[in-house]
């Protein structure tokens, strides 16, 4: 791949907890313009992968860089700013909050200052402040769920709560982002919506990494897929050629 086609570049990375090697010497290149899918066995080390590559945590060795820029050791609003957001596998309490105040809460940070004052301050609000809520509108409309937008964030379903999760990482406008088990726990109906959703946003050109335990549904979403098993990159392919690896197969049925 040349340099202006790769979008994120992770190079041996590593990450460990107190004896536990999480994330070992993990290397690989994410394609501008794909949706690339991340699968491995329970604590292969996903999750851990993501915190390294959007600044939740620093690794102790290896390199990110995002659009060609190093973010190693970056804080995640400085990756987040070069174009890589990122949302959680289990998401954030939002107790208190309607669904649009939800979509504020830091879209372009990723820490979650930016929203307070506009809805606590009672002054005027700041063309930054207002662009930021006509673009929330406009994207709960694009992911049909507008009529949310007034609710209390606590009452949506998990479904409904990954959906707005994805509505506010578009906030950001994103070159990349990160999704963490975007259906895990989410009905059929909602998953296919959320996959339709990272369809739309992929032709109009964000690109995507997606971790997600539903074979089913990363198979058909996703080209090529990274297979990960203890921190460590096993191999990646298209869908037919990780399905029918066999030490696709070992690594799961291994342990
Ligand atoms: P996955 O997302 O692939 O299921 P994780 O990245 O969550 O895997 O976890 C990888 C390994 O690191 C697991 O053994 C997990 O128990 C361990 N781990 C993850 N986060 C922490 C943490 N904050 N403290 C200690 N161990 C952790
Ligand atoms: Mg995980």
């Amino acid at each position: 791949l040349g340099k202006e086609d790769v979008v994120l570049s992770v190079e041996g990375l590593r990450k460990t907890f107190g004896g536990l090697v999480a994330t070992d010497d993990a290397t690989f290149e994410v394609e501008r313009g794909t949706i690339t899918g991340m699968i491995g066995p329970n604590g292969a080390g996903k999750s851990t992968l993501f915190n390294l590559v959007s600044g939740f945590y620093d690794p102790e060795a290896g390199s990110v860089t995002v659009n060609g820029v190093d973010v190693t050791g970056a804080e995640p609003h400085e990756v987040a700013e070069k174009g890589l957001v990122r949302t959680f596998q289990t998401p954030r309490k939002l107790e208190g909050m309607t669904v649009r105040e939800a979509m504020l809460v830091g879209p372009r940070s990723q820490v979650g200052e930016s929203f307070v004052s506009l809805f606590t301050r009672g002054d005027e609000v700041t063309t930054q402040e207002r662009k930021n809520l006509e673009d929330a509108h406009r994207i709960l409309e694009e992911f049909e769920i507008g009529d949310l937008a007034h609710q209390a964030a606590t009452d949506l379903s998990g479904g409904q709560m990954k959906l707005v999760e994805l509505a506010r990482a578009m906030l950001a406008e994103p070159e990349i982002l990160l999704l963490d088990e975007p259906v895990a726990g989410v009905n059929p109906t909602l998953a296919n919506k959320l996959s339709d959703q990272i369809e739309r946003l992929n032709e109009q050109g964000t690109t995507f990494l997606v971790i997600e335990h539903d074979m089913e549904f990363i198979m058909n979403l996703a080209d090529p897929i990274v297979v990960l098993d203890r921190g460590h990159v096993l191999t990646e392919g298209t869908p037919d050629e990780v399905r029918s690896d066999d030490r696709v197969i070992d690594a799961y049925l291994g342990g």
